[in-house]
């Protein structure tokens, strides 16, 4: 079976990106399956440090395990925004594909040095590591108000090239524009920082993160310049409540769990197939 890498390099170089959907409930994960085997198309399976330690690291990795087996195509689980290197070093030890260090919060130098750290565990073991700069803002959920980005919030391109060049990171997460949640007005991206950052980055995956809640002509523009993995985490998450908030509503007697979760499995499937589709992702040969 492929590996993140080659499946990464491969969407580079055929311009499409590989979606990277957050779980934390089994409901979730068996949407994402299914849409995996509908459409025979790898993505990637997100679990942020709350996810992963609601969910277990041990026992996410062995679903996957599973699940690889059961539906022959590869599942590709993905540590999102860790900044506890030991719950980083367990993901690794566990068998995660590839773990995202967000050291955002931290200076430049700062940055670079603990991604080289965590490069230097994780590489060892075959896993790809997602350095970040620049700050990602906002949290996943529906806000009134947009979020304000100021010109220091975003990824200034020469600097992503500096830590490209230093930390010879797998995939880079970078801020130009979008934000973690949705919200009433649109997102913008700064598509000509974007050209800039893939001109000046070029073997390295990049990422958009807050991907929910963008056009599908500002998603498939991003794509073309340079982006190849696109996070999404609000949408499932919405989807999950408003379908359980309506079958309790609408079947107040109803105990069996498997009667009121199956319509989330089922509409989880139905947004992670349109978004595979939206993003063009090939088909796993
Ligand atoms: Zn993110």
């Amino acid at each position: 079976m492929k590996n993140l890498k080659n499946i990464l390099q491969d969407a580079r170089k055929n311009h499409y990106a590989i979606g990277q959907f957050n779980i934390s409930t089994f409901e979730q994960l068996k949407g994402i399956f299914g849409a995996v085997n509908a459409l025979r198309t790898p993505v990637i399976i997100g679990t942020s440090e709350g996810e992963a330690k609601f969910l277990g690291i041990e026992e996410i990795s062995a679903l996957i395990k599973i699940a690889e087996k059961k539906y022959k195509i590869p599942f590709f689980l993905n540590l999102d925004h860790g900044k506890d290197l030991a719950l980083i070093k367990k993901a690794v030890d566990c068998g995660y594909s590839a773990v995202h260090f967000d050291g955002s919060s931290f200076p430049f130098e700062e940055n670079a040095r603990y991604t080289k750290e965590v490069i230097k565990y994780a590489r060892k073991k075959s896993v790809l590591i997602e350095g970040e700069l620049g700050a990602i803002k906002g949290e996943s959920g529906i806000h009134q108000k947009k979020v304000i980005l100021t010109e220091d919030d975003l990824t200034s391109p020469e600097q992503a090239k500096k830590f490209a060049d230093l930390t010879n990171v797998d995939c880079l997460a970078i801020a130009v524009g979008t934000t973690h949640g949705m919200y009433k007005e649109e997102k913008g991206i700064d598509f000509e920082r974007l050209g800039n950052i893939s001109c000046l980055t070029m073997k390295k995956f990049l990422v958009l993160h807050g991907g929910s809640g963008i056009s599908e002509e500002d998603i498939k523009k991003a794509i073309d310049l340079g982006i190849v993995k696109i996070n999404i985490n609000t949408e499932i998450r919405l989807i999950w409540r408003d379908c359980l908030e309506k079958k309790l509503r609408e079947n107040q007697e109803e105990t069996k769990p498997y009667k009121l979760l199956a319509d989330i499995k089922d509409a989880i499937q139905k947004k992670v197939e349109e978004k595979i589709r939206m993003f063009e992702t090939r088909a796993c040969k």
